[in-house]
């Protein structure tokens, strides 16, 4: 738990509280994967599909962490749902920027994973199981129209701002109420 909040924090929540529901819109149920059929759904795409490798540089390695492959937020409003996970390592969940700080999109992180650990040669083997997953399996990912990708990122963001808002809303109010104690 953070110890500082802001209100850009409560509006973030939000925003991934809204890509879950639209997720689980598309999936026609809950995905939990802390329990249930959620977590069995994220098991078998982490054990079964990817073998238990991090989806990006294929390390068999214990801690293997849900990434997000459309990041779950206001860069690119990806959404929680099994098409869109895939176990990856502590260090490749780090998801790499390019020269102007921006966050790449999952494909070019890959590639710039296989470029610094010298596997360029994997990439395109690696990219192929990872879109197979977005795209073929049986969790595939919903394809979105450009209006219902638009139409997210209009909502996501109008949510945001009204949160941040309704924080500063709360402040200002708080404010008057202790000034009127004070003078009275
Ligand atoms: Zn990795």
């Amino acid at each position: 738990m953070a110890i500082y909040n802001t209100s850009s924090d409560s509006a973030n929540t939000a925003v991934r509280a809204l890509l879950t529901k639209i997720g689980e819109y598309y999936l026609g149920r809950s995905f939990n994967t802390g329990s249930g059929k959620g977590k069995k759904d994220w098991i078998e795409i982490r054990e079964t599909y990817f073998e238990s490798k991090c989806i990006y540089c294929e390390e068999n390695n214990l801690k293997l962490q849900i990434e997000h492959l459309i990041m779950f937020n206001r860069k690119e409003y990806g959404l929680h749902h099994p098409g869109n996970i895939g176990p990856v390592c502590s260090d490749c969940n780090k998801r790499r920027r390019d020269e102007n700080k921006k966050f790449l999109n999952w494909e070019n992180h890959l590639k710039q994973i296989c470029l610094e650990r010298n596997e360029l040669d994997s990439f395109e083997r690696r990219k192929a199981k990872i879109l197979f997953h977005i795209n073929e399996s049986e969790y595939k990912y919903p394809n979105l129209s450009e209006t219902e990708k638009h139409s997210i990122r209009v909502i996501a963001n109008s949510l945001y701002e009204n949160i941040k808002m309704e924080s500063e809303k709360s402040l200002a109010l708080y404010k008057e109420l202790d000034e009127a104690f004070v003078k009275n």
